[in-house]
């Protein structure tokens, strides 16, 4: 299915659900505008990539993405805003990046008897029920990383995604107690996610640091000792989060874990809010003193809640897709996502356990899009929000981020401006009201 016009043409092949996918717009297309929009790209590249000494091939990044996409029905601005712009994500469980594929790759190598017969099994077992259910099954997948270079393999595999969705910074959280348990030794995972690490940045110019999720369905002394293993690596984890299970395990429970990893000197943050009630979030912010809430849409329930967040500025790393498939508001979202988004507060778009749900950083952007009929200034205000509420980019490289994104964004409106009623024609067709029910 070639369309007029373009190039080259990539299916989603993670899910099996007949989803449209990004398609590259073939040289003859490109307007100038997009030039200039790829032009200031590679300038914000060239001043917050200093570090790599690789170089970065985009189109060879893009032509490598095969995860699924929204674009349908997407202005075309909009589209090629999301599709170009720098972003930054902060709330991915490297764990979570597991594709069907590498589980069984990495079991059959382990020795370790897979968690599913087939690649095609293990998709159709990604039909879940709420959270309880989705971290059974990723549990399961989470038991096939036995060795440094599966975990070197793993976060390689995401960053190589990442890079496809223009992720140039992220903050990658993962589960030690979850591979101690399994057995494997801190330092056999943590020497495997820094190596890749620090390859991203050189391949990809994607600087990363870690963020350490405690679980909160396991004992507190698991957490102390993976606190306390933590520390030799100190200079690549940069916050630690909580994770797991929220409904019955309220956050005050941890107060003094987190008033300890606080004194060490680490920023932090708390999956709060993604099924538990408002009062769980009151109880990050006040016992946990979170920098950021990992996910904490059940703020809409608060009013006051909502008021403090507003006053406070402290942000939220909302996961449209995961929200989808695990039903959170089931019947609601889109409705509860628009008054989230359209509220205020510091708002993050990011993709949370990206191979169970189907679709990586840029997938969410777009599906967003379609669902509460973002603009081109209200996208690109949220990945500033990205850039503005990372805990590990320099103050400099914020601010020129920033101002890349808003650059981006007046040559996106100036395009949408030159090119008529075309884009909007397209954000009232047929092809949205199909992408709104999608349903996995
Ligand atoms: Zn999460």
């Amino acid at each position: 299915m070639y369309k007029k016009g373009i190039a080259a043409v990539l299916y989603n092949t993670s899910t099996g659900r007949g989803v449209p996918v990004y398609m590259m717009p073939a040289p003859s297309e490109r307007s100038s505008r997009m030039l200039l929009i790829f032009l200031t790209l590679l300038v914000a590249h060239s001043v917050f990539g200093q570090q790599s000494s690789g170089s970065v091939n985009v189109h060879n990044i893009l032509q490598q993405d095969s995860t699924t996409h929204y674009e349908d029905g997407i202005p075309n601005s909009l589209r090629r805003f999301i599709r170009w712009a720098p972003k930054a994500e902060l709330h991915v469980h490297v764990e979570g990046t597991l594709e069907p594929e590498m589980m069984m790759r990495f079991a059959e190598r382990n020795g370790i008897p897979p968690p599913y017969p087939s690649v095609q099994a293990a998709r159709a077992a990604y039909n879940f029920t709420d959270l309880e259910h989705f971290l059974q099954i990723f549990y399961a997948g989470c038991a096939v990383l036995r060795t440094r270079d599966d975990f070197y393999e793993l976060a390689m595999a995401y960053f190589r995604r990442a890079a496809t969705s223009r992720v140039i910074h992220a903050e990658v959280s993962f589960d030690p107690q979850t591979h101690l348990s399994n057995g494997v030794e801190f330092d056999t995972f943590m020497g495997g996610l820094v190596d890749a690490a620090m390859d991203a940045e050189e391949q990809w110019a994607i600087t990363v640091s870690y963020i350490m999720c405690f679980r909160r369905d396991m004992p507190l002394e698991s957490a102390e000792v993976a606190l306390r293993l933590a520390l030799p690596w100190r200079h690549r984890i940069v916050a630690v989060g909580l994770d797991s299970s929220e409904l019955r395990r309220p956050p005050r429970d941890f107060a003094s874990l987190f008033d300890r990893a606080a004194a060490l000197g680490f920023k932090r943050t708390a999956h709060v809010g993604e099924e538990g009630s408002p009062e769980y979030i009151w109880q990050a912010l006040q016992l946990l003193h979170v920098d950021r809430l990992d996910h904490g849409t059940h703020c809409l329930d608060d009013p006051r809640l909502m008021a403090a967040l507003n006053a406070s500025r402290v942000p939220l790393t909302i996961c449209p897709i995961s929200d989808l498939q695990l039903k959170v508001y089931d019947g609601q979202l889109q409705e509860r996502l628009g008054q989230l988004i359209h509220s205020g507060l510091m708002v993050t778009v990011n993709s949370d356990a990206a191979a169970y749900f189907g679709s990586y950083l840029a997938g969410n952007y777009e599906w967003l899009s379609t669902a509460v009929g973002l603009d081109v200034r209200q996208a690109a205000r949220l990945v500033a929000n990205g850039f503005q509420a990372a805990f590990s980019l320099p103050e400099g490289q914020r601010r020129r981020m920033v101002d890349t994104v808003r650059q981006l964004a007046e040559a996106a409106e100036a395009e949408d401006k030159a090119g008529g009623k075309q884009g909007e024609a397209d954000v009232e067709g047929s092809s949205r009201r199909r992408l709104l029910t999608l349903r996995g």
